[in-house]
């Protein structure tokens, strides 16, 4: 059975509404599906009602959070969509604001290192989507002042660059708590991006309540996947599924085939 629990719409960086990923689920077969964006649940309502029944909707959201320096993204998931998430979304709003008041800060930024961007632009789309540095690396390109993201990322606004302001974070653990609040369960996406920290983490997350950990990753391969399984069963975490596709254009596609005993571990793993 082909399901996915992560991918994302316009609603954060991906290139799709979540209209349109609805119907790219329901052309796919995608049997189970949680579109989860970044700190932001308003494109739930609108994939669920587009998805009408044809596959079951898992509410879901991918929580920017940190472990000291490190950043962890949180993957929240409830199979119950008529359970309240106000906490969650209470804390995801706080989320916004601060990446809103840290996008300001780096166009002040900016305006001192001479190079100013369309700001009034940038602030038009943060009434419909979460503003990140992607989004002022665009206006940068679109500015004229770099040739590439990479460039802008370089030059300006990558880690210890001229315009990178730090952004008051979210701590893992308070996520974790947060969600679970709601009745929801967690998952740290894509393990290999914590790198050394990986370990610690992982482990302390898991004593903490950590309830799973995303091994099934759309770009891992076989052996990348048995790794990470190995992980998960030594810390007694559900290894989740999810393409994380952000591009629907590009050579990669929702969906990912898992066992029917898979799909019951899940749906036990969900209920609890
Ligand atoms: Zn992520
Ligand atoms: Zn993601």
């Amino acid at each position: 059975m082909q399901i996915d629990l992560h991918f994302h719409s316009t609603v954060s960086d991906g290139s799709s509404s979540p209209q349109d990923l609805a119907k790219l689920c329901v052309e796919g077969n995608i049997k189970i599906v949680s579109l989860t964006d970044h700190d932001t649940i308003d494109g739930t309502s609108p994939f669920y009602e587009a998805i009408g029944g044809a596959a079951q909707v898992i509410r879901g959201v991918e929580i920017s959070c940190s472990y000291g320096k490190q950043t962890v993204h949180l993957l929240a998931y409830d199979a119950n969509l008529l359970r309240s998430w106000g906490r969650v979304e209470k804390m995801l709003v706080r989320q916004r604001q601060l990446r809103a008041k840290r996008a300001e800060l780096i166009c002040d930024r900016l305006e001192e290192l001479g190079k100013p961007v369309d700001r009034m632009a940038l602030r038009e789309k943060s009434k419909q989507k979460v503003i990140g540095r992607p989004d002022i690396a665009m206006a940068m390109l679109n500015a004229g002042y770099c040739r590439t993201r990479r460039e802008v990322f370089e030059k300006y606004l990558g880690d210890g660059k001229p315009a990178d302001i730090p952004i008051e974070r979210l701590s893992v653990f308070d996520a974790i708590d947060c969600v679970h609040s709601c009745g929801g369960k967690t998952s740290i996406a894509h393990p290999h991006q914590l790198r050394d920290l990986g370990g610690p983490i992982i482990k302390e997350c898991a004593d903490k309540g950590l309830d799973g950990l995303e091994v099934n990753y759309g770009p891992y391969s076989r052996s990348e996947k048995d790794r990470w399984l190995k992980v998960a069963v030594e810390h007694g975490l559900f290894p989740t599924t999810g393409s994380d596709l952000h591009d629907t254009a590009g050579k990669h596609s929702l969906g990912m085939e898992v066992t029917e005993e898979y799909v019951d571990g899940l749906g036990q793993w969900l209920a609890d």
